[in-house]
C-alpha cells in the first residue's frame, strides 16, 4: 500500500537515469541514414570537432564505446604485461579492465568517503610504499560527475613518473577549480594525458553505444587514429612504400573501434542540448540537497559548483530496505558501484574483501536516486516524499 504522502502517482516507472531523445534527434539520425555514409562519413569529424570545442580540448576522437576508449588509451600509453596501474574501486569495471586487456596489473587506492573519489593521499601512500618506477599509470574517475583535482593528480604522477588517464564518463561539462582559480573542464587535456567519455544512454550525451577520447598531445592523437582503424593508414607521408592509389599499410596491431556516422549525427544533435541538460541536472541536485539537509538519516555525497551530476548518490543505513521500498513505489534506484576489487574476477587476482574499507563502507550504504534532465518537478517531489516516508519509519 502506498500511503498518501503525495497526491502525485507515477504512471510509469522512474529509473535512476535515462536518455532524452527529441524529434530533432530523430530527424538528425534519419538524415544521416539517407546520406551516402553509414559508417565513416562527414558527421564523425563534425561531432569530434564540436565535442572538442565544447570541452575545450585540442583533439577529440570518437570511438565505438567508452570501454573501447579506455582500451585504446591503455594501448596508446603502451601498457605492457606486468606493468602496474592504479585506479579506484568505486567505478564501472571498465576503468580497471582496460589495463587487463593489455596484460597489466590493476592496483586500487581507497576512496575519500566524503566525495566518493579516489583519495589522492591514499594514492601517494601506495606510491611511496614502493620504489620509483614500480607503478606506471593512474586512472582516476570523475565519479558521479564530480571532477577529480587533476592538477594535484598530475603533480603526483609527475613526481612518481606515471601517466594520467581521466575517466570522465560521468562528467562532460563538469569542472574543478585549479590553484590559480581557473575552471578546468573535465577532459580538457590540461593535466591528463588522455580523457575518455561514454555515450551510453544513461550518460549525459547518448548515442546508444559510443565514446570519445580527448587529449592535447598530438603524438597520442596520431597513435589513437591508427589504433582505431586496424593500425591502417593511407597517409602518403607515413607510408613505407607506395604501390599505387589503392595502397594502404597496416603499421600496428589495431582494432575496429569506429563510431558510425548515423550515431555521431545523434551525438551532434544531443550536444546542442548538453548545457541545458547540465543546468537541469544541477537544478535537480540543488532541490535534492535542500530536501536531504533536513533528513538526518540521509547523507548525499559531497556536491561542488562544477559537479556534472551524472548520478545523485545518497547514503542510508538500510540501503536494501530503501531500494526495495522505492521499487514498490515505481522508483528504480540503482547502486553505483559494487567495488571492483570484490568482483570474483579481481578476487581471483588476489584482492580481498576488507582491502579498501572506505569503498566497502560506502558500498554498504549508497543508492543512486533518479537524476536525468527529463525528470519532472512532480516526479522529483514524489521521489523525495517516498524517501522521507521511508526514513520516518526507521
Ligand atoms: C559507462 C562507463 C564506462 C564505459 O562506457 P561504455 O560506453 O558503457 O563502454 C567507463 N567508465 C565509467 C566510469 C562509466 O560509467
Amino acid at each position: 500500500m502506498i500511503p498518501a504522502i503525495s497526491p502525485f502517482r507515477p504512471t510509469h516507472p522512474i529509473p535512476y537515469g535515462r536518455q532524452h531523445i527529441t524529434p530533432e534527434d530523430v530527424q538528425a539520425v534519419t538524415e544521416a541514414l539517407q546520406s551516402d555514409f553509414l559508417t565513416q562519413g562527414p558527421k564523425v569529424a563534425e561531432f569530434e570537432q564540436k565535442f572538442a570545442e565544447y570541452i575545450g580540448v585540442k583533439y577529440a576522437m570518437a570511438v565505438s564505446n567508452g570501454t573501447a576508449a579506455l582500451h585504446l588509451a591503455a594501448l596508446a600509453l603502451e601498457v605492457q604485461p606486468g606493468q602496474r596501474v592504479i585506479t579506484t574501486p568505486i567505478t564501472f569495471a571498465a576503468s580497471a579492465n582496460c589495463v587487463r586487456y593489455c596484460g597489466g596489473e590493476v592496483y586500487f587506492a581507497d576512496i575519500d568517503p566524503v566525495t566518493g573519489l579516489i583519495d589522492l593521499q591514499a594514492v601517494r601512500q601506495l606510491l611511496e610504499s614502493q620504489p620509483k618506477g614500480y607503478f606506471h599509470g593512474l586512472i582516476p574517475v570523475d565519479f558521479a560527475g564530480l571532477a577529480v583535482d587533476l592538477e594535484a593528480a598530475r603533480q603526483l604522477c609527475d613526481e612518481f613518473g606515471l601517466w594520467l588517464v581521466e575517466d570522465a564518463a560521468h562528467s562532460p561539462g563538469g569542472f574543478f577549480t585549479d590553484s590559480q582559480g581557473a575552471e578546468q573542464w573535465c577532459g580538457n587535456g590540461r593535466f591528463a594525458d588522455l580523457s575518455i567519455f561514454s555515450f551510453h544512454p544513461v550518460k549525459h550525451i547518448a548515442t546508444g553505444e559510443g565514446g570519445m577520447i580527448t587529449t592535447n598531445r598530438p603524438d597520442l592523437y596520431e597513435k589513437l587514429l591508427l589504433l582505431r582503424t586496424h593500425g591502417i593508414t593511407k597517409d602518403s607521408a607515413k607510408l613505407h612504400r607506395n604501390d599505387g592509389g589503392w595502397y594502404y599499410e597496416m603499421q600496428e596491431l589495431g582494432y575496429n573501434y569506429r563510431l558510425p556516422d548515423m550515431l555521431t549525427a545523434l551525438g551532434i544533435s544531443q550536444l546542442r542540448r548538453a548545457d541545458a541538460g547540465l543546468a537541469r541536472r544541477r537544478a535537480l541536485a540543488a532541490r535534492y540537497d535542500a530536501a536531504f539537509a533536513g533528513m538526518p538519516g540521509v547523507r548525499p555525497l559531497a556536491g561542488a559548483p562544477g559537479h556534472a551530476y551524472h548520478l545523485y548518490v545518497i547514503q542510508v543505513a538500510d540501503r536494501k530496505g530503501l531500494y526495495e521500498a522505492l521499487r514498490e513505489r515505481q522508483i528504480f534506484a540503482q547502486v553505483h558501484y559494487i567495488p571492483v576489487h570484490t568482483m570474483p574476477y579481481y578476487q581471483d587476482l588476489g584482492w580481498k574483501n576488507g582491502d579498501f574499507p572506505h569503498a566497502e563502507a560506502y558500498y554498504a550504504r549508497c543508492l543512486s536516486i533518479p537524476m536525468f534532465p527529463s525528470l519532472t518537478d512532480e516526479e522529483q517531489a514524489y521521489v523525495i516524499a517516498c524517501i522521507q516516508e521511508f526514513v520516518n519509519q526507521q
